[in-house]
């Protein structure tokens, strides 16, 4: 498929965000809920991108169909650019079950559409990993918020991952650095999420711990960008 974004002159990618605008020469993508679709709390901009997800946070029965149909009318609009943010919660009191149904459609929903999909996971690795051997995608699956330890890292690498990180790389000493510092090339996004830092920091930041000059780790990131959102 083709990569419209070939000749772009961003220089940042930010893969997940909560941020109304994205920062200059960025290209965000932008997390639409299922409920701001449902009610039209949402403005589609020009040249801007979108990712579009019914959090577990926001999972309310009554509302489940019309907000599953929703995303499913929305997911093939050219300016979706993922699936998500959607995932598995276990400090949430939602039940598990509804949790996992849920979170299975989005992925059939990603599968569906051949887009990646946004991953909200607290403390549900292995059940992450679990489902992403049954269901075999071929989507790219992107972990945003990530700052698991070395094990689950390294397995969640071995099983195809991809490692969405923001402010815990402008956070003191904390040991995921030498986590993403020693990641593989194409495992690795960076994001802002839903925190005050901003995208140029991120990326600053990510380069110094990878040891990379600034326009060798923008050009990985837009090739993970590449790869992962345009699969053949
Ligand atoms: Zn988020």
């Amino acid at each position: 498929m083709f990569f419209p974004f070939r000749n772009h002159t961003y220089r940042f990618l930010d893969v997940h965000t909560h941020r109304p605008n994205p920062a200059e020469k960025t290209l965000a993508v932008k997390n639409i809920f299922a409920h701001e679709l449902l009610n039209h709390k949402f403005d589609f901009k020009e040249n801007q991108y979108y990712s579009i997800g019914l959090h577990p946070w926001h999972i309310q029965e009554a509302d489940l169909k019309r907000e599953m149909k929703i995303l499913i009318d929305y997911a093939l609009h050219p300016q979706v650019l993922a699936i998500g943010e959607a995932g598995l919660d276990r400090c949430i009191n939602t039940d598990w079950r509804v949790q996992t149904n849920i979170f299975f459609k989005h992925a059939e929903l990603a599968e569906a559409v051949n887009k990646p999909l946004i991953i909200h996971c607290v403390r549900a690795y292995p059940e992450m990993i679990a489902l992403k051997k049954q269901i075999r995608p071929a989507s790219g699956w992107i972990l945003h918020g990530y700052q698991a330890n070395a094990n689950i890292t390294e397995q969640l690498v071995k099983n195809d991952f991809i490692l969405s990180f923001g402010e815990i790389l402008l956070k003191p000493k904390a040991a995921i650095h030498t986590i993403f510092a020693h990641l593989p090339a194409n495992t690795y996004f960076l994001e802002t999420d839903a925190t005050e830092q901003t995208i140029d920091r991120v990326f600053a930041r990510a380069a110094e711990l990878r040891n990379l000059n600034e326009d060798d780790l923008q050009k990985q990131v837009f090739n993970n960008f590449s790869k992962w959102f345009w699969a053949e």
